[in-house]
């Protein structure tokens, strides 16, 4: 089996960053970018104009950003694997890394599988369909759109995180209509308090979206009420999911710690994670700030840490 001084798992904004910094470092890493688990490159592949990365004043497409990092992780030497990890043995160093090919032995592990916006299965808002013309899963991201400036806004969701994005959209949208399929919020009280108080956002309670449509942006919602049944047309200028992320760590399940949605746990102030030489970045341990420059910088903490500690066991 191949040896390797470290491999690195995923290739969005945090894997290649980690993978920037390792290769210059001289750990000749190897990244696996996945396959079947997503596009290489990872959610960002999946949208058009990044606004939000720093450097790129005019902004960039999220694609070719992608491929930037990809390009600069290639420049330093790093191999790139396009195939997914089915497993890994983390029970024994080296550990054992099971892509859908190849096998390998790495003395450390780098973990940056990114994590997965949930979607709901809604007659418009497939890919092809309104898919990031108009429809898309991340407030922060997409809110300050042009097509979404002063047009009504709806996010489905009852949870803190369905608030939080309804809260932030009223910064742009006419009006946000939070769309929820239950009689109360899931919230926490003080946030469902925010959400109910404030003078720009209303709860469409018992109620679903069952259809978007529009032209080559969204432009109506066909609402359900589920208390009788009626559907009801409203302008729209954006539909925002807002009903969690999976962190994508189903075959590390067992052998890291993980919070109960799945998501790695790592040591205060660090990217070490419950086992020693094994390191997590960007949105696959962050149920909070998942942004790309977020990812991007615990990447680079990754490689780091996983340097440092490949020196330490070097020198015992
Ligand atoms: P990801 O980008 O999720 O990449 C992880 C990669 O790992 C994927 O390619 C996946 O295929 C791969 N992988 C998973 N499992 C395996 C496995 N077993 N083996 C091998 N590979 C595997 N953030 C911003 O800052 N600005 C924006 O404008 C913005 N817009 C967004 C728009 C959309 C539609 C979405 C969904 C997200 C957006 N985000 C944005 C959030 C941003 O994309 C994420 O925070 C960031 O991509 C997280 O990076 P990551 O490296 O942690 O993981």
């Amino acid at each position: 089996m191949e040896k390797k001084k470290l491999a690195i798992i995923g290739s969005g904004p945090a894997g290649y960053t980690a993978a920037i910094y390792a290769a210059r470092a001289n750990l000749s890493p190897i990244l696996y970018e996945g396959f079947m688990t997503g596009p290489s490159g990872g959610q960002l592949m999946t949208t058009t104009e990044v606004e939000n990365y720093p450097g790129f004043p005019e902004g960039i497409l999220g694609p070719e950003l992608m491929m930037n990092f990809r390009s600069q992780s290639a420049r330093f030497g790093t191999q790139i694997l396009t195939e997914d990890v089915e497993s890994v043995d983390l029970s024994k160093r080296p550990f054992v890394v099971r892509g859908t090919s190849t096998h390998i032995e790495a003395e450390a592990i780098i973990i940056a599988t990114g994590a997965t916006a949930k979607r709901l299965d809604i007659e418009g808002a497939r890919d092809g369909e309104f898919w990031q013309k108009g429809v898309t899963a991340c407030a922060v991201c997409d809110g300050a759109a042009p097509i979404f400036k002063n047009r009504p806004l709806f996010v489905i969701g009852g949870g803190d995180s369905a608030v939080e994005e309804a809260i932030f959209l009223t910064k742009y949208g006419s009006r946000v209509y939070i769309v929820h399929r239950r009689d109360a919020l899931r919230a926490s009280k003080i946030m469902a308090q925010r959400a109910l108080k404030h003078p720009k956002i209303e709860i469409l309670w018992n109620s679903g979206i069952e259809k978007i449509s529009g032209d080559q942006v969204v432009r109506k919602v066909h609402l359900k009420n589920f208390n009788d049944g009626k559907i009801e047309e409203r302008e729209a200028g954006g539909v925002f999911f807002a009903i969690g992320h999976q962190p994508n760590t189903e075959f590390l399940k067992g052998q890291l710690e993980m919070n109960p949605t799945g998501y790695l746990i790592v040591k205060n102030g660090s990217t070490r994670t419950s086992c020693e030489g094994v390191f997590a970045c960007g949105d696959v341990q962050d149920p909070t700030y998942r942004q790309a420059v977020t990812a991007a910088g615990t990447g680079c903490m990754a490689a780091l840490d996983a340097e440092r500690w490949l020196s330490e066991m070097e020198s015992e």
